[in-house]
């Protein structure tokens, strides 16, 4: 199937109110292209650079997300663009994007990452983790952040009922979170959880935004 034809697929199974973000990393700007022309704007990838190397060439009326881990010497790269980083798990990375923010005379969007599959591979914050964050006085300074909500990467499993819990988990934690800091502030609204293997469970389960990428473009060949 074409591009056009999978996204115009995936678009049937995700509600009003859930945000496609198309995940175009490894993908070439035409093969983005594609996806463009059938009414996608909004794109995330997962390397600072890469991401600042395709906005720069493609429309400016895309919405640009950075979802994959992110090491402070380059937030730099992103800072004048990003619409929503998802992948905040340290006080130290706040802290150089609410610089960088400042630079660039703009406040940036970001997810707390959270910590739900507990593999090795996987960055995040456990939930007293992201308690602390918010209620550190370094957080409070920052001027130019807005918390948006939580991210969360599901496990590698077949298991369906391990990623349900973990999606489960994840809306639990928001919840509190947003109970306990963000009762009066709007913006504190997103779950960012479900990619291409799991997201109609992580749809049920709560999700307002699903991040895509191998069932609209196909596999991805890192060693291109
Ligand atoms: C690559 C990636 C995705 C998309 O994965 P697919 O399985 O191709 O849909 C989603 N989220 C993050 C953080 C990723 O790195």
């Amino acid at each position: 199937m074409s591009i056009a034809e999978n996204l115009i697929e995936i678009r049937k199974n995700i509600p009003q109110g859930v945000k496609l973000i198309a995940v175009s990393k490894t993908m070439p700007m035409e093969i983005i292209q594609e996806a463009y022309v059938e009414g996608q704007r909004v794109f995330g990838e997962n390397k600072p650079q890469e991401l600042r190397d395709k906005y720069e060439v493609m429309a400016k009326d895309i919405e640009w997300h950075l979802i994959g881990h992110l090491q402070t010497n380059k937030v730099k790269y992103i800072a004048p663009f990003v619409y929503l980083i998802h992948s905040v798990d340290s006080i130290r990375l706040l802290n150089e994007i609410n610089k960088e923010a400042i630079k660039n005379n703009r406040v940036i969007n970001c997810l707390l990452q959270i910590d739900i599959a507990h593999e090795d591979t996987k960055f995040g914050l456990l939930e007293e983790e992201a308690r602390g964050l918010i209620l550190s006085d370094e957080y409070k300074s920052m001027k130019n952040i807005k918390i948006c909500g939580v991210m969360g990467i599901g496990s590698i499993t077949d298991d369906e009922n391990q990623t349900r819990k973990e999606f489960i988990n994840l809306k639990e934690i928001f919840t509190h979170l947003r109970d306990e800091f963000f009762k009066k502030d709007i913006s504190f609204c997103e779950i960012s959880m479900g990619m291409s293997s799991d997201f109609s469970i992580a749809i049920k389960e709560g999700s307002t935004m699903v991040r895509i990428g191998s069932s609209i473009f196909g596999e991805r060949n890192y060693l291109k």
